[in-house]
């Protein structure tokens, strides 16, 4: 059977070998187990259930969560001469019928079907008349409260496989995998005893990076990278619908042609933008993260993330659109200390629950250790899905990549922890980074914060964002520990009250940053005039702005200097 599976890879898709897991997967599935596949996105997901539904009797329900994507691949199945239909929303009941019968009759092999019909009690009974051998569940993952793109109609899925006479084997996908989204996928939907498949989640061609800017030094990193490459496409994503408009105009007015996509715009003109993109007519996306799921966009040379998101699951899978080809990309963070702040007001506004409240608040620290880390990040992320053994440094990274320098921060952690002692450990981050950075907040001005000893002790010395990186540090080296609870408290642990009474130096090593050019430029207003001409000329001349001068010919006018 698995002979015939290669044959079907090379006469229908054209391609040579499997993938790491895919082949053990169709083995799974052909052999009648129930299987559940973690596989990060764009790994070849699809396949593994495409092949199998090949060869088995019958038909094969596809159950996947947006319109797009069913019709996108029941398309893309007809170009490679595999017969398939989808049934949605978009189809009159007269043509569902008339699909399900075609079904019956033995003209499609597989069936997408949208989770919502499931909740129909008429079509259930319509589909008990196919002979169906296998469920494949696309983005299973949208079936658990948990995750990031819960569906409620998912929870259809589960009665409608037990309401089967006979029941198929079932398989499920998804690229999400905490160990808790994990086994509410399994009870949901009632998967027997299933054949659990996790592959690598190391995606070897993607170049990970974070910066730390803020918000203006965002928009100019963006505008930089962005012009220097000219021919290569890629999705920049902020995490709010206006953070989309402002920065897709910015890139507009700044002669770049972007597009935008965000759940607030009309379908007309979403669809429209991303189909320029997917076929090259676009090559730049501005998008909240309504943008992507499913998108099949193999040469995407990059993603950026102008606001740090809500954890790294949705972190990845968005990066992970980057390479599908296989070919190098880049993922670059862009990382403030006000996403923090944002991500903690959006989960509190959207998450009333408390327990689940604590489990997102969590998932949003180990984002921001993410950003605040000077270790290898790929070693960060695939550490995070439970890859221990993955190697200490990729040295592809940034933190790789870049030189690091050993900053003695012995001084500044004894103000930080004598500070926080000052506060009676009473606190949480955002207080005590408010009173060492001399800022007058609500709770510094409701307790009179700035009559304490160290009020704004370190405020010469370093921005607040990188205060804040500091405390963070001393969290992830154990001198400092959060509390649990909604609202948690900085304490100090034992190592930590060590370090305030013997004299143990304290090394930080950081990733050399190398400043953005915007800044190390003495004369930002010339450089401001400058721009301002070239548009002038721009618009004269009908060009677009880079064409006339680039930001770095700009910018290395500026720095000539007179002698
Ligand atoms: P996922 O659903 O896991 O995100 P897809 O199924 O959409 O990923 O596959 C991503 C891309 O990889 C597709 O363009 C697909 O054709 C390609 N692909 C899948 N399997 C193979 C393979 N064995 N060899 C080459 N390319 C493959
Ligand atoms: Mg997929
Ligand atoms: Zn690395």
């Amino acid at each position: 059977m698995l002979e015939q599976a290669k044959l079907t890879l090379k006469k229908y898709y054209g391609y040579d070998s499997f993938r790491p897991g895919q082949e053990s997967i169709i083995a799974s599935i052909l052999s009648g187990k129930d299987t559940f596949v973690i596989m990060p996105t764009g790994a070849g997901k699809s396949l593994c259930f495409q092949i199998p539904a090949l060869q088995l009797p019958g038909i094969t329900l596809v159950i996947s969560p947006l319109i797009s994507l069913m019709k996108d691949q029941v398309d893309a199945l007809g170009t490679l001469g595999i017969a398939a239909a989808y049934i949605n929303s978009s189809l009159s009941y007269s043509e569902v019928r008339k699909r399900v019968a075609e079904t019956r009759a033995g003209r499609y092999k597989l069936l997408y079907v949208a989770p919502e019909r499931l909740q129909l009690e008429s079509f259930r009974q319509l589909l008990t008349t196919l002979p169906v051998s296998m469920v494949a569940i696309d983005e299973a993952h949208c079936v658990s409260q948990w995750g990031h793109d819960f569906r409620p109609a998912y929870l259809a899925i589960g009665p409608f496989l037990q309401e089967l006479g006979q029941r198929p084997v079932v398989a499920a996908f998804t690229a999400t995998a905490t160990p808790e989204i994990k086994q509410d996928i399994v009870r949901q939907l009632g998967l027997a005893d299933p054949r659990i498949f996790v592959t690598g989640f190391n995606r070897e061609n993607l170049h990970l990076a974070v910066r730390t800017l803020r918000g203006k030094e965002k928009r100019q990193f963006i505008l930089e990278y962005v012009t220097a490459r000219a021919e290569q496409a890629g999705i920049i994503y902020t995490a709010t619908r206006k953070e989309t408009e402002e920065l897709c105009n910015f890139l507009n007015e700044n002669g770049l042609t972007a597009g935008k996509y965000h759940a607030g715009m009309a379908d007309a003109e979403r669809k429209r933008n991303q189909e320029n993109f997917i076929y090259d007519n676009l090559r730049l996306m501005v998008a909240t993260n309504a943008f992507g799921m499913g998108i099949d966009k193999s040469n995407v040379r990059f993603v950026i993330h102008y606001n740090m998101p809500k954890n790294i699951e949705a972190y990845y899978q968005e990066a992970g659109r980057a390479g599908r080809d296989g070919e190098p990309a880049e993922c670059i963070l862009l990382f403030g200390a006000q996403d923090i702040v944002l991500q903690k007001f959006l989960i509190e506004q959207s998450v009333p629950h408390p327990e689940r409240r604590k489990y997102e608040m969590a998932k949003l620290q180990s984002m921001v250790e993410y950003c605040q880390t000077s270790r290898c990040l790929r070693h960060f992320i695939l550490n995070y899905f439970g890859e221990s053994d993955a190697p200490e440094e990729c040295g592809t990274c940034s933190n790789c990549g870049n030189e690091r320098e050993v900053q003695d921060v012995t001084a500044a952690a004894h103000t930080i922890l004598s500070c926080l002692i000052d506060l009676r450990e009473r606190f949480g981050v955002r207080t005590l980074v408010e009173v060492l950075s001399g800022s007058r907040g609500k709770k510094v001005r409701d307790n009179h914060f700035e009559r304490l000893p160290r009020f704004g002790a370190l405020a010469q010395q370093y921005p607040q964002s990188e205060i804040q990186g500091l405390v963070g540090w001393l969290v992830t080296e154990g001198y400092l520990r959060q509390s649990d609870g909604q609202y948690p408290v900085l304490k100090l642990t034992d190592s930590g009250r060590k370090v305030l009474e013997e004299q143990v130096r304290l090394e930080r090593i950081v990733p050399k940053q190398v400043p953005l050019q915007a800044n190390s430029v003495g004369d930002d207003s010339l450089f401001q005039i400058l721009r301002r001409l070239r548009r002038t000329i721009a618009e004269r001349e009908n060009l677009p702005p880079y064409l006339i001068f680039s930001d770095s010919t700009l910018r290395e006018l500026c720095q000539r200097r007179p002698n």
